[in-house]
């Protein structure tokens, strides 16, 4: 089949009996609901990209599993340099939407459900790779959008999964039949999760034995029997509920994540990838969670961009362009930005083959990128408050500027230097709004804390990636403790 076009995926949307709620209705309609349709949007550029013959190279690669094209958000990653493309796809992707395209987290979930499916069936003689392979033909040969669902919503952080006090706290399996197996919990934020076609399902951490029963992967339609998507609440929401566009800021594109509720769905055994290898559980959130983290040095720094643009034009706006403290912050911005892509770069180049023949990136370097991460988009989004100034939050809204009675006195008062427009100028504003104060939700700030995984999981797969006894010998060495290096014999 061919690859979509964001036409045709929009219009498969409309297939889905998915079971969609927000402000406390249910929503019919939710691909032209105005809260969600940016999100859809959002998407729908992943496809856009592979028609583009510019883009060709990044977008689209020839499946190792099929020969055919494919979108590359449907591949598995067979060299570094497909990961480096990866990168480069995902930052350009950041800078023409201007928030998260969601469309990476089944990319990764596919890449890191491939290689540990290979290694548990080389160790149980199980057949979850077969079974697995056959499901991602199916997703690139329909070029479906894949949902990846990791992270459960997990009640009392300090029991584990089968030690909670309310058993649904993680996605768990509650029946195993001779045609399948019934699972029930519910996963917390998911990316993109309406306007996927599938979700696959993986743990969220490390599990022990008795944890059995939690320790499942396994795929299901969005629309399955069961699933119940409860909207995530996005700030200042509702303005894309009014006239006009200016107050939203970011009008065509925004996130999206909603609290997926799985009551009692039905997994025929064909689509069931893991089901009790506790011992496996680490290895594939690991593995995911370096894809996902690695993936942050290519939208982060692409939205990074549009931030940074957004900053340049507002100092023009105002008149101070050339301010040498201006142009020193704005430099800034471009170094940490860089500095998130140069990481990202660097997990893909340093990346290694796993046993099942994809490639995974440097797992201590996906977390340090993500860690940088989790700092320096605050320190864009400080600068550019600070640069775009206090109107950022006191402007007047677009019915105030339209208005036949006090339009005239916001032409007025907040028209730029150089006879930029007011409206122009409130444009600017409420797009940087919208990009640090939340309304293309997740914003910048809070999705790059959270998003991929808190700061202190990637603390901790920082500390174990680290080999500090070799750190600690190369120091002995060099202080005389140990024997110190001759230089001959
Ligand atoms: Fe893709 Fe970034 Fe959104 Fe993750 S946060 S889905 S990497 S755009
Ligand atoms: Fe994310």
């Amino acid at each position: 089949m061919a690859l979509k076009t964001a036409q045709e995926y929009i219009d498969s949307l409309r297939a889905l009996k998915s079971d969609v709620w927000l402000f406390g209705e249910k929503v019919e309609n939710f691909v032209d609901h105005p809260v969600i349709r940016p999100s859809i949007n959002a998407i729908a550029l992943t496809y856009k990209i592979a028609h583009e013959p510019e883009h060709e190279d990044l977008a689209v690669t020839i499946s190792s599993l099929t020969g055919e094209r494919t979108n590359r958000f449907t591949s598995l990653f067979m060299s570094p340099d497909d990961m480096v493309k990866k990168i480069k796809m995902q930052r350009m992707l950041g800078q023409r939407s201007g928030c998260c395209f969601q469309r990476c987290v089944g990319m990764d979930a596919i890449n890191a459900v491939y290689s540990s499916t290979f290694e548990i069936d080389e160790k149980h003689g199980t057949e979850y790779h077969k079974r697995f392979k056959e499901w991602v033909k199916y997703i690139q040969q329909n070029d479906l959008c894949v949902q990846g669902a990791m992270t459960d919503v997990k009640g009392d952080r300090g029991q584990s999964p089968s030690k909670q006090p309310d058993p649904d706290m993680f996605v768990h399996v509650v029946e195993r039949r001779p045609d399948g197996i019934v699972i029930r919990g519910a996963k917390a934020h998911q990316t993109g999760s309406v306007n996927s076609h599938e979700m696959l399902i993986m743990p969220t951490l490390t599990m022990r034995e008795g944890d059995e029963d939690y320790s499942v992967s396994c795929a299901i339609p969005s629309d399955s029997k069961g699933v119940h998507f409860i909207y995530g609440r996005q700030s200042c929401d509702k303005r894309k509920l009014e006239e006009g566009d200016i107050d939203v800021g970011n009008f065509m594109f925004g996130g999206q994540e909603a609290l997926t509720v799985l009551d009692d769905v039905f997994v025929p055994w064909e689509r069931v990838f893991m089901d009790g290898e506790v011992e496996f559980s680490t290895m594939m959130v690991e593995r995911f969670a370096a894809n996902h983290r690695q993936s942050y040095g290519g939208c982060k720094p692409g939205i990074g961009d549009v931030l940074i643009g957004a900053t340049a034009s507002m100092a023009e706006y105002n008149g101070v362009p050339r301010a040498s403290h201006i142009r020193d912050k704005i430099a800034e911005m471009s170094h940490l930005a860089e500095t998130l892509h140069a990481c990202g770069l660097a997990c893909c180049t340093q990346g290694t083959k796993t046993r099942a023949g994809n490639y995974q990136p440097d797992i201590l370097l996906a977390n340090v990128c993500k860690m940088n991460v989790t700092r320096f988009p605050y320190e864009l989004t400080r600068l550019a408050e600070d640069i775009a100034g206090g109107a950022l939050v006191t402007v007047p809204s677009e019915a105030d500027l339209r208005n036949p009675v006090v339009g005239k006195y916001v032409e007025k008062y907040f028209k730029g230097a150089n006879n930029v427009s007011a409206e122009d100028r409130i444009r600017m504003l409420t797009l940087i709004n919208s990009m640090t104060f939340g309304l293309t939700a997740p914003s910048y700030r809070t999705e790059s804390m959270h998003g991929a995984g808190s700061p202190q999981a990637m603390k901790v797969m920082i500390e174990r990636q680290t080999d500090m006894n070799e750190k600690k010998r190369l120091a002995r060495v060099l202080a005389g403790i140990d024997e110190r290096e001759k230089l001959t014999d």
